[in-house]
């Protein structure tokens, strides 16, 4: 039996709930020629729950099947010389438990997993060796190119993003870290992991002048670069404390995520300042990490992990493709810590 899940009807606005979606089950019988030539046949192991997955859902239909990053194995392969029965992979699929993939078209490609991880700790295919990984990594690397010593401000920095930017930051550049996080606990979990040299309570703040001014204790100086995941007072803060030949890296807006189209985000930049600064401000996006096309991901993650230095917070395991949308949920209330992950049985 097969599982779906599937959009109930769009979200314009708003946390999603879990009425939002629906899981439906099919009885799937498959003879041998289903599965054309090259392909596979895979059972799916984990879902993954990401903030980009906000906006399918905004202007989605209800019915439209929900795809996002995935784990699985490979339960029979026809003719494919990459992928024998028993491998573990990750990849960008629909939402459906038991499915026949062509790895050629797949959006990302699927990627072996089983040279990094066992069958127990998998679930880092959707973190640490998945698509949050690939942003950290690219994003700190190749878009902020920190310099040794440098100060870095990130914020969502308890999620599966923004804490490996910490990491990363600390391990390879030996940065001042700072980062921000809801509530107290959070920060004191950021503190723990012994890389973040400062943690701000951003929900202390509702005006971006007192997170500036929050921002100036942990930095008085200023800082070098900025890690945007979040958006709206954040940015504004940090670009204000934003040094000479600054760089910002705009990697996620997630305070904007849940509002309706119409509604703006509220920031304004003075551009003109830039020119003496010589900052920079840059988006991006991890598709080219993630698949190999620049950088060294998959490698350099690995060489760090297997020598132990990879500590992160725990992630947020959610089980059963029901309990997907509350793990959704989750992204935008707060209410979970590192990478959200929801396993299948
Ligand atoms: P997280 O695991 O960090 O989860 C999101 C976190 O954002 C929550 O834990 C919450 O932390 C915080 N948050 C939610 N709402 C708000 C709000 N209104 N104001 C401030 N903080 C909020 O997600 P990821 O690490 O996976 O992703 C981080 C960002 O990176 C996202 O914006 C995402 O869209 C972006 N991204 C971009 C990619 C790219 O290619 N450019 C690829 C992957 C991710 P708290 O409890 O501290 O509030």
């Amino acid at each position: 039996f097969a599982q779906t899940l599937s959009l109930a009807r769009p979200i314009p606005s708003g946390i999603p709930s879990a009425d939002d979606f629906s899981v439906s089950t099919a009885e799937t019988i498959l003879n041998s020629t289903d599965i054309p030539e090259g392909s596979v046949l895979v059972k799916l192991t984990a879902l993954s729950a990401d903030p980009y997955m906000r906006s399918g859902v905004k202007t989605g239909k209800a019915g439209d099947v929900i795809r996002g990053f995935v784990t699985g194995t490979i339960v029979e392969s026809n003719g494919n010389s990459s992928w024998s029965v028993g491998d573990t992979f990750g990849a960008h699929l629909p939402f459906t438990s038991i499915q026949v993939v062509d790895p050629a078209k797949t959006a990302f490609g699927m990627w072996p997993l089983k040279n990094f991880l066992t069958e127990q700790n998998i679930q880092l295919g959707l973190g640490l060796f998945g698509m949050p990984g690939s942003t950290a990594y690219g994003g700190l690397i190749d878009i902020l190119q920190p310099l040794q010593g440098e100060t870095i401000f990130i914020s969502a920095a308890s999620g599966a993003v923004g804490s490996l930017v910490g990491l990363l930051a600390k391990k390879m550049y030996n940065c001042r870290v700072i980062g921000s996080a809801g509530g107290p606990e959070k920060c004191k979990v950021l503190l723990d992991l012994g890389y973040f040299d400062a943690a701000l309570d951003y929900k202390q703040h509702s005006t971006a002048d007192s997170l500036t001014e929050s921002l100036k204790k942990a930095a008085p100086d200023g800082i070098d670069m900025y890690f945007e995941n979040v958006g709206g007072i954040h940015f504004d803060a940090a670009f204000r404390s934003l040094r000479t030949k600054g760089r910002i890296a705009i990697c996620g807006c997630i305070s904007q995520y849940n509002k309706g189209a119409d509604e703006p985000s509220g920031n304004t930049i003075d551009i003109s300042a830039m020119i003496y600064t010589q900052q920079r401000i840059q988006g991006f996006l991890c598709g080219e990490y993630l698949k190999g096309a620049k950088l060294n991901f998959f490698e350099d993650i690995a060489r760090l992990y297997s020598s132990g230095q990879i500590k992160l917070p725990s992630d947020t395991v959610f089980n059963g493709i029901e309990s997907w949308p509350e793990g959704f949920a989750s992204l935008f209330t707060g209410k979970k810590m590192g990478k959200v992950v929801v396993k299948l049985s």
